[in-house]
């Protein structure tokens, strides 16, 4: 037999029912939100997240998917959406009418060659959102609350944002400076990837996954201590405004995350204070650094997996609709057509359906009407018909009548 492969999942049944269930819940939200739908293909160009998420990030490093087709091109499946989602702004050019921001947001299948435990894998989902053409802190408020609700309207009422400021340029320039000469000292103490990471960029040392509890680590510098006056007035507001909107915060100045392209905001979701369900933050240099024009821009994207994860965890009830609307039974082959017309008909006008596949007894039918859960059974019979008549069932009451079969429509709009 050949099995998937390691890392990824397969996804049918009630599993695939909740996750219909939680989509149509993000959509809406996003579309509130005046967020637009839009997708980007799986692979692209390796260089663009070697530019777009960092040539020097763990991502990138140890974590892509990197092939070459059959045109000897360097191709990496998607390992995350944000630089796939700059080069369709840029490519198609949607800053061509830069009169009001771009908001668009995508739900999209992510690669990472990790190593696989609970709520890590090498196929995952992100649903994600990206607002381009604002640096008004209010877009980024906007953002943060557009995940916040997502996770709010789901169930899960006991995230916590944490958040940090990366500060402008010179901000973060600054804070890279101090932390290259405090690390200095201790450089024997820190794991391989650290030593490397202290040259090419000692931020992302903080979020390291061998030494993040160490005491050096817990000891560093700190970002907010070295936001210049412009910066530290922007974080200042941002937390007014997440105050305002009553939406539950926490600083956390170790908080850098581990992708380059990050200033200013960088925010984290996490649930009951322990694992990240998602992240985010503004990105003013990207869409510059991957070849377009100057245009800042605040995104986020959610662990869609870990969110469906946490939501079993906490027992929140996902509706699941276990039931079909009508049951359509028959013996002969004009009642077969009289079925496959009325099926086509009910279906069309929104009722979901069923009807004998297997060319079975009646006797056999009505038992797949109670395996379907059927609220009504219409049960044909060619001597009813030529009067164009139907016998419908309420399967609950067991209550039934005889209607028109051009009534059948009204009937059930009257009764369901
Ligand atoms: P990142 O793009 O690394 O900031 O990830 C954003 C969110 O995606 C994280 O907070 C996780 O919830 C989720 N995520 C990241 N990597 C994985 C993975 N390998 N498997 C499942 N979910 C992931």
């Amino acid at each position: 037999m050949i099995t998937k492969q390691k890392g990824t999942y397969d996804i049918y049944g009630d599993n695939a029912k909740k996750r219909q269930y939680v989509n149509e819940i993000l959509a809406t939200l996003c579309e509130k939100y005046n967020y637009t739908y839009i997708e980007t293909p799986v692979f692209e160009s390796s260089e663009l997240f070697h530019r777009g998420v960092g040539e020097a990030t763990d991502m990138v490093q140890k974590e892509t998917y990197d092939f070459k087709d059959r045109g000897d091109r360097n191709l990496t499946l998607r390992p995350e959406g944000t630089a796939g989602v700059v080069r369709l702004f840029i490519e198609n050019k949607l800053y061509g009418n830069m009169s009001e921001p771009v908001k668009v947001f995508y739900n999209e299948k992510m690669y990472r060659y990790e190593r696989p435990q609970t709520g890590r894998n090498r196929e995952f989902t992100q649903w994600g959102f990206e607002c381009f053409g604002s640096n008004d802190v209010l877009s980024d408020a906007e953002c943060i609350s557009l995940a916040y609700n997502a996770y709010k309207l789901l169930g899960l009422e006991n995230i916590t944002i944490k958040l940090n400021s990366l500060g402008d340029n010179e901000s973060r320039l600054k804070y890279k400076e101090e932390l290259v000469n405090y690390f200095k000292p201790h450089i024997n103490e820190l794991c391989e990837d650290c030593k490397n990471r202290l040259e090419k960029n000692p931020l992302r040392i903080l979020d390291c996954k061998v030494d993040g509890d160490s005491e050096i680590i817990k000891n560093a510098p700190k970002t907010i201590d070295y936001l210049n006056k412009e910066s530290s007035e922007r974080f200042a507001k941002l937390q007014e405004l997440l105050d305002l909107m009553d939406i539950n915060y926490e600083i956390d100045t170790m908080l850098v995350r581990g992708l380059d392209y990050y200033n200013h905001t960088v925010f984290e979701v996490v649930l009951d204070n322990s694992y990240a369900l998602g992240g985010g933050g503004r990105y003013n240099g990207l869409v510059e650094t991957l070849g377009g024009p100057s245009i800042p821009a605040v995104g986020f994207a959610m662990g869609y997996d870990r969110t469906i994860l946490a939501m079993e965890e906490n027992n929140i009830n996902i509706p699941i609709n276990d039931s079909i609307d009508v049951y359509l039974l028959y013996v002969s082959e004009s009642e077969k057509e009289t079925a496959a017309y009325l099926a086509q008909d009910l279906r069309l006008n929104g009722y979901i359906v069923e009807n004998d596949l297997l060319n079975r007894s009646l006797k056999a039918q009505f038992k797949s009407v109670d395996r379907y859960n059927s609220k009504y059974l219409i049960i044909l019979n060619d001597e009813k018909l030529t009067n164009n008549e139907i016998t419908i069932k309420d399967n609950k009451t067991k209550e039934e009548e005889t209607i028109d079969i051009n009534n059948l429509i009204d009937y059930l709009n009257m009764h369901m």
